[in-house]
Parts: C-alpha cells; sequence; structure tokens
C-alpha cells in the first residue's frame, strides 16, 4: 500500500502511542517484582516512544490526519493473553523482554515496508529513518535478552501456545 504523508503520521502516531502505553505497563510489572534493571530498561523504551510520537506530532503540524480505521499497527497481544497464566508469563523478564522484541521487529518491519511501496519521498524518506531508530531498539532488546537468564518455560517450547 503507498502511504500518503498524511496517512502514514497518523499510522506512526498511533504505533509510538501504542508502544509508550505497552512499555510503560511492562515497566510497572517488571518493578513491582523487583526487576529493576530491566523495569529501567523499559521506562527508557517508554522515553523514546514518547519523544519520538512527540517529534511526529511536530512534524505533522497542522496537517489534518486521518482516522485510522485499521489497527494493524497494534502490538501483537502477551501470549495466552487473557488468562492469569500470561500475566505470571510475562513477570519473567525473558519472556517480557521477547514480547517487547517481537513488537519492535514488527514496528521496523512496517516502517521498512512503508518505504518501499510508497510513491511519496518524504514518506519514503521518513519511514527509512524511522525504520532505523526501530532496528536500534531490536539491537539494544536482543542485547538485554543475551545477558537476561532463560526461565524454564519460553514461548517456544510452550505446547498450549498456537500459532
Ligand atoms: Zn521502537
Amino acid at each position: 500500500m503507498s502511504y500518503t504523508l498524511p496517512e502514514f503520521l497518523a499510522h506512526a502516531i498511533a504505533l509510538e502511542e501504542e508502544a509508550a502505553e505497552r512499555y510503560h505497563e511492562l515497566a510497572d510489572m517488571m518493578e513491582a517484582h523487583r526487576n529493576d534493571d530491566v523495569s529501567r530498561l523499559f521506562r527508557d523504551m517508554v522515553r523514546f516512544s514518547t519523544l519520538h510520537h512527540d517529534s511526529i506530532v511536530e512534524r505533522a503540524g497542522t496537517i489534518e490526519l486521518p482516522r485510522l480505521r485499521s489497527w494493524e499497527y497494534r502490538w501483537s497481544s502477551p501470549p495466552e493473553a487473557g488468562g492469569d497464566e500470561a500475566f505470571d508469563y510475562m513477570l519473567e523478564p525473558y519472556n517480557a523482554l521477547r514480547y517487547a522484541l517481537a513488537n519492535e521487529v514488527r514496528a521496523m518491519e512496517y516502517y521498512s515496508s512503508v518505504g518501499l511501496q510508497t510513491m511519496d519521498a518524504e514518506v519514503k524518506r521518513m519511514a527509512a529513518e524511522f525504520a532505523a531508530e526501530e532496528s536500534e531498539h531490536v539491537d539494544a532488546l536482543e542485547q538485554w535478552l543475551a545477558r537476561t537468564p532463560r526461565p524454564a518455560a519460553t514461548w517456544e517450547d510452550d505446547p498450549h501456545r498456537g500459532n
């Protein structure tokens, strides 16, 4: 799909707002369980997403933005969302980091695909810039994962986890 500038800005604003909210929840969750280091990381991510959000809003200025009907930019739900099990599951820093990583990868892929598909030069430029920013978040989360102990049960080896 070839986004126009207003469409792209509307999606990017929604995406960053969503990321900030989810990181805020994750940070609170980690903090409640004394995982202070990971909580701090998620607070940083809240700040990055908020700063990014604000700069996009500023860039949009007086441009009239469309109301979004699609929810594609939303973060995927945590595994087995809805049950208490999912919540317990996310209390493991490793699982929370993996969840965040999966969503950062989606954001990066989203921006890259917009950049490849759009006919608008300004959208192309911004999408490439945003994709690069997301890839830094992906790197940061991967580095954290590399030094976070892997719990007994993870997403991959959970037999109850559907695709
Ligand atoms: Zn990000």
